[in-house]
């Protein structure tokens, strides 16, 4: 076993213990604001129009009654907040597809920004899902990071995810793009590197593609991540994760975007510009989450939104938030969560992590950083510590598996939901 895989499975192992979560769900409200403090809001919007075979994120097929609903009951649970005196400066949509309903994301947006003094607004996408009116809507609504998920520009990797049919060749997404392009301070474009059938070529050609042809701002290149589901509805559909690709793949992407001029803004998101990074997480170290099956990080405590979207609507209707698990981290889970999202980042400032901790930031975590010192993977400067070239790489393996977790709790969280709703209906 090599020393990556070690390291992978010490995170799942880190990670599985950190994102519990255990006991019955139940209405867990959030914790009172800090006075004075601008939090991240991140809004999740579970509906698609096709649900890919790849992806574990919290999604439902989209119809549009439900997903009307279900945009108002998010407009209600952000009145909650504020009304408890959040206050937000930066929006993130995730999803799902934030965009089914470009309209109703726009009165959102709008209603947000009445409220509150926002500075920056980012929304995925698929491409083509909303045509140049949504494209000028949602540049009006103030719009300044739109990231399009393409996966691949490559046609027979696009059947394989079954994104073909609904969204177009690689050749009709790059029509997309340059539609969008020049209309948002960002624009981003997700993909994802090392599906089972992806060769080198493949992957020079879509690189090819994103900085010469179109030269986007900024890419967000992921790693395929497997998908835990007892269909094996991923497996049918694109073939078996296998790592022992990953590394040269990613070694290709790092260098071809360097060279290309971009900056790396985390290590797997590069950038032409100083943009917002590909995840919140990673921006801003407390955030709210709101809408069925989101996340919030507050104090030092993780908490949980119901991934029952009937049951979401019922507590919003109550006048409660979705929230129905918290989970506390201990002092030592918290800086090894700073530590990972921060070198992420590339660097972590010293200064401001004893700032942040109240005393010398090092001495809680002489194992972790005395460990990855010795394989190379992070350099002391001193006033700050740095990835290395081998640190990235070490960095993408950590964060698939920080994400592979977070994937393992959603799958739970899912069960969880479904049970305790199969429960309560039997009971009524
Ligand atoms: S990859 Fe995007 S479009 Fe496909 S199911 Fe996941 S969230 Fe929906």
């Amino acid at each position: 076993m090599n020393i990556d895989s070690v390291i992978g499975r010490l995170v799942r192992y880190f990670n599985d213990d950190m994102l519990r979560f255990s006991g019955a769900p139940g209405y867990t409200p959030l914790p009172e604001p800090d006075t004075g403090r601008k939090y991240l809001l991140y809004l999740h919007v579970p509906y698609c129009h096709v649900l890919c075979p790849f992806c574990s994120f919290h999604r439902v097929q989209f119809k549009e009654a439900p997903a009307r609903r279900y945009l108002e009951y998010l407009r209600d649970e952000c009145d909650l907040v504020s009304d408890m005196g959040y206050d937000f400066d930066e929006l993130y949509f995730g999803g799902g597809t934030p965009t089914v309903i470009p309209g109703l994301l726009y009165d959102l947006i709008e209603a947000l920004k009445a409220r509150h003094g926002i500075r920056s607004v980012s929304v995925e996408t698929n491409p083509d899902d909303l045509g140049k009116a949504g494209i000028a809507m949602l540049a009006n609504a103030g719009v300044t990071r739109l990231s399009v998920g393409v996966q691949s520009f490559d046609d027979e990797l696009l059947k394989q995810m079954q994104r073909y049919d609904k969204y177009g060749s690689g050749a009709d997404i790059r029509r997309a793009i340059s539609d969008a392009a020049g209309c948002f301070e960002t624009l981003n474009i997700d993909m994802i590197f090392n599906f089972p059938d992806q060769t080198e070529a493949s992957l020079r050609r879509d690189l090819e593609i994103l900085t010469g042809e179109l030269g986007v701002d900024q890419v967000s290149y992921y790693p395929l991540m497997n998908v835990d589901n007892a269909e094996g509805t991923m497996e049918k559909a694109i073939g078996r994760v296998e790592y022992s690709r990953e590394r040269r793949f990613y070694e290709i992407i790092a260098e071809t975007m360097l060279a290309a001029g971009y900056t790396r803004n985390s290590s797997w998101c590069f950038s032409r510009k100083a943009g917002m990074f590909d995840e919140y997480i990673v921006d801003r170290e407390q955030y709210v989450g709101l809408g069925s099956g989101s996340f919030s990080y507050l104090g030092g405590t993780l908490y949980s939104s119901t991934f029952s979207i009937g049951d979401y609507g019922r507590m919003v209707d109550r006048g409660q938030t979705g929230t129905v698990f918290s989970q506390p981290l201990t002092e030592r889970d918290q800086r090894r969560y700073y530590l990972l999202m921060e070198l992420f980042g590339g660097r972590l400032d010293k200064r401001q992590a004893d700032d942040r901790f109240g005393g010398r930031f090092e001495r809680g975590l002489w194992r972790e950083l005395g460990a990855l010192q010795l394989i190379g993977a992070v350099r002391d400067r001193g006033a700050y510590l740095e990835l290395t070239e081998r640190g990235h790489y070490l960095w993408v393996v950590m964060m698939r598996e920080f994400f592979s977790g977070v994937n393992r709790l959603r799958n739970k969280m899912r069960h969880t939901n479904q049970a305790d709703t199969m429960a309560a209906k039997a009971g009524e």
